[in-house]
């Protein structure tokens, strides 16, 4: 099929096309932080005749990088996602959805929920970013693709920073669903140890061993160089994991927070404008006392 060509070409591993039937999985504690997801797909999309189901995995850093290679992979892939649109749009109607994606996929048959919320699906464990596209053209196929089951692993229950896994995931506790603002609460500063993120659960899960590691390119160590997020030049950075994501001083705030962390206390010489910097510069005095 010419569209799944496409879909290969630009670096998607994977590809499904599913069914437009309602998401009743979409009733999770998710939800409450996912609001403009849409879970009747046949309501917010009455075209669509299937939805695409694009998987680009990706393989993370070592966990002392203070990056997440998932933040540098996502913006990458979404505009990937993008030209993938534009190319198949020849065949119809074809637009980027904001639908569940873990939802849909569990629904197909499509990979297994781990204990810590994701999906994860054969050969690249949780290591994957979904994207899930609407479209008038293509007819939905049957799939039966079981990724990996927890069964009594808990190892990420104890390794989670915050508490927030046990049987399932506390999304109120995990970091990642506090991250959508600049400034974060005084309790996700305290834990936080990356950039934008957390991925301490998917580092030590057995199933992501496979996936490998890597290290990050100069130009992204040099772009999240820490003294330099300090100072306020964000501008690389902020261009690789993408701008709508890092607004109002988010990268320059979370250094301060990251390098206290660590254990270096280093302010910014100059004042910021942005209250996310001032809140940090405020959080990280209170532990020189
Ligand atoms: S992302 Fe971090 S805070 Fe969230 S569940 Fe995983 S380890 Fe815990
Ligand atoms: S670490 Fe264990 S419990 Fe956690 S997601 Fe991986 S397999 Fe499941």
């Amino acid at each position: 099929m010419q569209v799944r060509k496409i879909a290969q070409e630009l670096g998607f591993k994977r590809m499904y096309v599913v069914k437009t039937d309602t998401l009743d999985l979409w009733y999770s504690k998710a939800g409450e932080f996912r609001d403009t997801l849409i879970s009747d797909i046949k309501s917010g999309y009455p075209y669509a005749k299937s939805v695409i189901i694009l998987v680009y995995p990706y393989k993370p850093y070592a966990i002392y990088e203070p990056i997440l290679s998932y933040y540098i992979n996502s913006n990458k892939s979404y505009h990937l996602a993008n030209e993938f649109i534009k190319k198949i749009s020849q065949f119809g109607k074809a637009e980027l959805a904001h639908i569940p994606a873990r939802a849909l996929c569990l629904k197909n048959n499509i990979g297994s929920p781990s204990r810590n919320g994701l999906l994860n699906i054969e050969q690249y464990g949780t290591r994957i970013i979904l994207y899930t596209i609407t479209n008038d053209f293509l007819e939905p196929e049957e799939y039966n693709e079981a990724g990996y089951e927890c069964g009594s692993c808990s190892i990420c229950v104890k390794a989670c920073p915050m508490g927030a896994i046990s049987d399932a995931l506390d999304v109120h506790k995990c970091m990642r669903y506090h991250m959508e603002t600049a400034m974060h609460p005084d309790f996700i500063k305290e834990k936080l140890s990356h950039f934008i993120g957390c991925e301490v659960c998917q580092s030590v899960c057995p199933h992501n061993k496979q996936v490998g590691i890597i290290s990050p390119d100069d130009d992204i160590k040099s772009a999240f160089e820490i003294n330099r997020l300090i100072e306020g030049d964000c501008k690389a950075a902020r261009t690789l994991v993408g701008r709508n994501i890092t607004s109002n001083g988010k990268l320059q705030a979370e250094a301060i927070i990251i390098s206290a962390n660590r254990g270096e206390i280093i302010l910014p010489t100059k004042e910021s404008q942005f209250e996310a910097v001032q809140d940090a510069v405020r959080y990280v005095g209170k532990m020189q006392k």
